[in-house]
């Protein structure tokens, strides 16, 4: 039987070798006579697979030492509201960049907690192009700007830095880790586990400490990067199983030569899969090609009456979940740092193939 490559956009694949060693030490832990699953998130063994995931996510992102890391629970939707929550700081406005879908639920979110000015938005050209910087219509009276910094759904992706007076706060979930980020441009940095960091159920945040502290009144207290900081993300019982995975696979990043390493090869997984859409009349990509996603690839059949026919044929083909989200249509390959330059080689071919055959 051919090898299965995973396409999903989220959850997402694990390097198989990661899945492994998970399945080996499931039942016991190390020396802790029990499954990582069933110890105590304050025990010895616990403790030190907490340290050792931060300390190599801190070791891998470059991460400086006024920057706190946490592993929170909820999602990068509840950062949606831990952010205003937290980086108002008395202020009554932010900046939110609309790129997509997910930009659009982050200022929603926000819209609960204070004014928000769209400083640009991707509406009008269906989440294919970003505006040019300079064009950017930003408050200077906002506490901070938010953005996301690869949308999943349309796969369009920033290729530069907004450059602000006000803390950014950036929505990495898929994106982070993909390639290198100079951590120190930004105020918060959050993304969900289950694209680019591990498995559902723990969501990192990174945050630089100045802004820690100052939250709008009267909110959960979980929701306090602060109370989090300030209790080592075990204020509560914390996703103890997910954190564990998340440390597995950046010991597996590390491996792989860190994320310099992973960045050219990723940088190559797509752009050969684009330069196949693009050879092509059969497939196609709306996105402009500058800000084009490295993480998830979107693309249409010109005749969409074949869309059924082609999911059928690759997951025949051990191909999966390369259905694409329903406000695009077409198809979608999400190729996160997990997918091997052999899976990208794989879905060329067969695609080849399907254009030959239906074409
Ligand atoms: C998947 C995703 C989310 C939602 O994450 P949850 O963990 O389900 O809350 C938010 N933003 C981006 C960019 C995503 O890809």
């Amino acid at each position: 039987m051919s090898e299965i490559y995973n396409f999903s956009a989220g959850p997402a694949a694990l390097p198989k070798s990661v899945l492994r060693q998970i399945q080996e030490e499931l039942l016991e832990y190390g020396n802790a006579k029990a499954s990582v699953m069933e110890i105590s998130h304050r025990g010895v063994d616990f403790m030190q697979v907490a340290q050792k995931a931060e300390q190599d996510l801190r070791e891998l992102m470059n991460i400086p030492n006024n920057y706190k890391v946490l592993f929170l629970q909820g999602g990068a939707s509840a950062q949606f509201s831990m952010v205003p929550i937290n980086l108002l700081r008395g202020k009554t406005k932010a900046s939110y960049v609309n790129t997509g879908h997910w930009s659009v639920k982050a200022i929603a979110e926000a819209q609960r907690y204070c004014e928000v000015n769209i400083c640009t938005d991707s509406t009008a050209n269906k989440f294919t192009d970003i505006e040019d910087f300079a064009n950017w219509n930003i408050d200077q009276d906002s506490a901070y700007l938010h953005y996301t910094s690869n949308e999943t759904i349309a796969g369009l992706e920033f290729d530069f830095i907004p450059e602000v007076d006000m803390p950014i706060v950036a929505d990495m979930s898929s994106t982070i880790l993909s390639r290198e980020i100079d951590v120190s441009k930004f105020g918060v940095i959050y993304a969900g586990a289950q694209k680019n960091i591990g498995m559902a159920g723990a969501t990192v945040v990174i945050v630089r400490e100045d802004l820690i502290g100052d939250v709008v009144p009267k909110q959960p207290i979980l929701f306090d990067y602060a109370t989090q900081a300030n209790n080592n993300s075990m204020y509560n019982t914390p996703s103890t199983f997910p954190w564990y995975a998340a440390g597995r696979v950046f010991e597996w990043l590390k491996e792989q030569g860190g994320i310099k390493a992973i960045e050219a090869i990723n940088e190559r997984k797509a752009s050969k899969l684009y330069a196949t859409i693009d050879s092509s009349d059969f497939y196609s990509n709306p996105v402009n090609p500058k800000y084009r996603s490295w993480m998830n690839v979107p693309f249409i059949l010109a005749d969409d009456s074949l869309d059924k026919l082609f999911l059928e044929k690759s997951y025949n083909a051990n191909l999966l979940a390369l259905k694409g989200h329903k406000s695009v249509g077409g198809m979608r390959a999400s190729i996160y740092n997990s997918m091997p330059e052999s899976g990208v080689d794989t879905l060329i071919e067969f695609m080849a193939d399907f254009e030959k055959q239906h074409g």
